[in-house]
């Protein structure tokens, strides 16, 4: 009986959302009015939660009950369950105030762990779709890159992107990562559950949350207070580094903020951190280009694109050094590599800082970026390049620039399914491909080319994996601004330049 499924939500709420005894019955009586019922059911057994790693299973026949009563219709499971789990979970003032308690009594990395699960169990980090995800290691040209099928995230358009910036902000509220989304609902938006905490960077009020999709492990957002554009310069940098000297087990990177070579969300200042190494973190240098003797270390790194990385236990010396060459990337020009600073009153250079601490001091990456494009790049010049297109088209961000690609979710089908079939002997006849799939017809023309039509499922799986991880690998060269081959002087002298 329904009220049973609801009684079992509470035991849920109880064992791992922290929901006090004292609001037991409250609780439970804020769900039944939330399914129209007015009285307690018949005295059943309560399932028990034992072992849980999320709600899915409690939820799944209430939320079934809901449609089949039609307090909701079936495209409103998600908001419903959101419902749901908000009224059995802390309201976010007790959130950071358990945050904060947890950090006084079991330490930072205890609090942050924390307060991950607690996400996870409140189910606003969606874990059991992070982990239908594909994921796997691709051993690249230069690094293992990572490389991910995201199923849980829609397709992001760079000119949409692109026309946002340029939008005022109306409405409420004002952007999906305004800190007024705690608790929100309206215009189809799901924020129920978000909890946030409170962090002060370089003297500005900023939170931070975590992200629903989750890229990567412990992927968290932070955010500026306010509704202002994203930036990076030399305010950005010591904010990020306050954040890592806050929370040194996370690393933490900006966006560059252009778009085409940015994120989606260029409206509003944030950043993102998390617990994971990217491969990038992994790289070495290149060439170390500072004297033996100086405070930083400074060198180019060994990577896809053009990474400037900075080491120093000496906290003022490498912001210095860094910002320095932020202030100068953006107005560095160079002709004859395509590099222009600046094209019909449209800047065109910026690049994604990244941060850590280390055991004695700081690490900043900063990945230098341009985002010009022309007439046989229209959708940018250092940008994944068209032949690439049917595997990644949007903005090659922060995340994917340190080698984690996000890919969209359609190429599961696309790819895994439809393109793998041809290689295992259905009959292929490139004319006749479904729309959707003509994107992809030079690419199952090359693999057929390759592998032929009688592969098993498991071969055609793996060729088709070799073929993306190919391209993830050709992708990341083509946003190089120095190219390794002709440009690797100039950038030597660059990066001396600003030392
Ligand atoms: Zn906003």
């Amino acid at each position: 009986m329904i009220q049973t499924n609801l009684k079992q939500l509470v035991e849920y709420a109880k064992a791992y959302c922290m929901l006090p005894k004292a609001d037991e019955y409250y609780t439970f009586n804020r769900l039944l009015l939330l399914l129209n019922l007015d009285d307690c059911g018949a005295d059943e057994p309560i399932p028990s939660v034992e072992g849980m790693t999320g709600p899915d299973a409690v939820l799944e026949p209430i939320l079934a009950y809901a449609v089949e009563k039609g307090i909701i219709d079936e495209g409103q499971t998600e908001a419903f369950s959101s419902r749901l789990m908000d009224t059995v979970s802390l309201r976010p003032s007790q959130v950071q105030a358990v945050f904060e308690e947890k950090k006084a009594s079991l330490g930072l990395k205890a609090a942050t762990d924390w307060f991950h699960d607690y996400c996870e169990k409140t189910d606003y980090v969606k874990r059991s779709a992070i982990e239908k995800n594909l994921r796997w290691d691709a051993k690249g040209e230069k690094a293992d890159l990572v490389i991910t099928v995201n199923l849980s995230k829609p397709e992001v358009d760079n000119k949409k992107s692109a026309a946002m910036l340029h939008k005022k902000p109306s409405g409420y509220p004002s952007c999906v990562i305004c800190r007024q989304n705690e608790g929100f609902t309206g215009h189809g938006t799901v924020r129920d559950t978000l909890r946030t905490i409170d962090v002060t960077l370089d003297g500005t009020p900023f939170f931070w949350q975590f992200s629903p999709y989750a890229y990567y492990y412990q992927h968290a957002i932070i955010i500026n207070t306010e509704h202002t554009p994203m930036i990076v310069n030399t305010t950005a940098l010591r904010r990020l580094m306050d954040f890592v000297d806050q929370y040194p087990h996370y690393f933490i990177g900006s966006n560059a903020a252009l778009p085409r070579i940015g994120g989606s969300l260029l409206v509003h200042d944030h950043y993102q951190g998390g617990l994971e190494q990217m491969p990038m973190h992994r790289a070495d240098y290149r060439t170390v280009l500072s004297a033996p003797d100086a405070k930083v270390k400074v060198g180019i790194l060994e990577w896809y694109n053009s990474v400037v990385r900075f080491e120093s236990d000496d906290r003022e010396a490498i912001l210095a050094t860094a910002a320095r060459m932020i202030e100068a990337w953006k107005d560095y020009n160079n002709a004859a590599l395509g590099i222009l600073s600046e094209s019909a009153g449209e800047k065109h250079n910026s690049c994604s800082p990244v941060v850590r601490r280390t055991e004695t001091g700081y690490i900043i990456d900063l990945i230098l970026r341009n985002n010009r494009t022309d007439e046989t790049y229209p959708d940018g010049i250092f940008h994944a390049h068209p032949e690439y297109h049917n595997i990644k088209k949007e903005s090659i961000g922060l995340i994917e620039a340190m080698g984690l690609y996000i890919l969209p979710a359609r190429l599961n089908r696309q790819l895994f399914k439809e393109a793998a079939a041809y290689l295992c002997g259905k009959p292929y006849d490139g004319d006749a491909l479904a729309e959707d799939m003509q994107v992809h017809r030079e690419m199952i023309e090359l693999l057929l080319s390759r592998h032929g039509n009688s592969l098993t499922p498991e071969e055609a799986e793996a060729a088709v994996r070799s073929r993306i991880n190919e391209v993830c690998d050709a992708i990341l060269k083509n946003t190089a601004v120095f190219d390794e081959n002709t440009g690797s002087e100039v950038f030597r002298a660059f990066v001396v330049s600003c030392l």
